[in-house]
């Protein structure tokens, strides 16, 4: 028996891009089965991430059109990784293998060969390494090179360049199933599920067509703590407060030490007012950070569903 792959893909507001590189993907499908490494019964699933323009009514269309295209759609748009987390618990039970990949097609569509090869050779997840950033700005590159390296250092077992494009064995999403977190980040889940990985490297394209959802503002927040949320904002102030305290700070104490060198101050006033400036300070910042860790408790202890299916195009 062949084994059967599902190519999974979130997508938000696609619909200038869909129209070209969906079908990308259902060639793709069938070529890996015309050389004979995947069952026929393999599939594309596009994940709408709760789209406000055609993209869904373009999936439906895609699935009438091909029959290895399917596509489900959120209730209400949930961000990149919870869409690619649906897609994944979605198909995790009728699939031997998956391949997540963003629809834009600046993932290199033909390192799936390679991937689904390693697979072959008893590999359960392979990561898609980009082996260069070229077609990013130079900011892009620069910001997402030392957002890996500060991840790294605060000790976040991540693969250096990897996205969400990678291959996943239907024995990894299972295990992936039980982890039950509501502040999903896939990138840092996947290396602590296990099993036996390798990376396969591919060039980064251009954007085929429409914009990317990651402007700065977005970037910051992603690398701040991968998801962000209405009823932690408050504490996000804070934090910011602290910030502005501390360089307030900085420059009361440049003002007292001037005060004292002038020379009318009584002794002492001098350092008192410098720790206390600074201090308090600091310790603002300090339940900023304590107060983002609250947060994400708060979340989690709610324990919402992480993504809502309303509509499916098959059964
Ligand atoms: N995406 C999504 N939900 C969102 C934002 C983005 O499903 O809220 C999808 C998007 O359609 C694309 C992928 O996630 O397939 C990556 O987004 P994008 O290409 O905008 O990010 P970039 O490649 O610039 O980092
Ligand atoms: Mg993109």
């Amino acid at each position: 028996m062949k084994p059967v792959l599902y190519i999974v893909i979130p997508c938000y507001n696609e619909e200038e891009v869909l129209p070209i590189t969906g079908k990308l993907f259902a060639d793709k499908v069938k070529y890996l089965v015309s050389v004979g490494k995947i069952s026929e019964g393999s599939k594309v699933l596009f994940v709408n991430d709760g789209s406000k323009d055609r993209t869904w009514q373009i999936i439906c269309d895609l699935a009438g059109q091909e029959e290895c295209i399917e596509g489900v759609t959120l209730s209400r748009n949930r961000g990149h990784q919870n869409a690619v987390l649906a897609g994944l618990m979605e198909v995790k039970d009728k699939c031997d293998l998956t391949i997540t990949i963003d629809c834009d097609g600046q993932d290199d569509i033909n390192a799936m060969d390679a991937m689904v090869d390693e697979y072959l050779q008893g590999c359960d997840v392979v990561y898609g390494v980009r082996s260069k950033r070229d077609t990013d700005t130079f900011f892009k590159r620069a910001t997402a090179e030392g957002y890996y390296k500060v991840l790294k250092w605060f000790g976040a077992d991540v693969v250096f360049n990897h996205a969400d494009y990678r291959l996943l064995s239907s024995r990894v999403l299972k295990e992936l199933a039980e982890f039950k977190e509501v502040n999903i980040y896939l990138r840092g889940m996947v290396p602590l599920v296990g099993f036996k990985s390798t990376s396969v490297y591919y060039e980064r394209h251009e954007r085929q067509a429409g914009e990317s959802h990651y402007p700065l503002r977005k970037m910051f927040a992603l690398a701040f703590d991968g998801i962000t949320s209405l009823s932690i904002k408050p504490i996000r102030m804070i934090m910011g407060l602290g910030f502005m305290i501390a360089l307030l700070s900085f420059v009361g104490v440049i003002w007292s030490v001037v005060v004292h060198l002038q020379g009318n101050t009584v002794s002492g006033w001098t350092s008192m007012t410098s720790i206390i400036c600074f201090l308090s300070g600091i310790q603002l910042i300090c339940f900023g950070v304590l107060g983002e860790y609250i947060g994400k408790i708060y979340l989690e202890t709610k324990a919402r569903p992480r993504f809502i299916i309303s509509e499916r195009t098959y059964e």
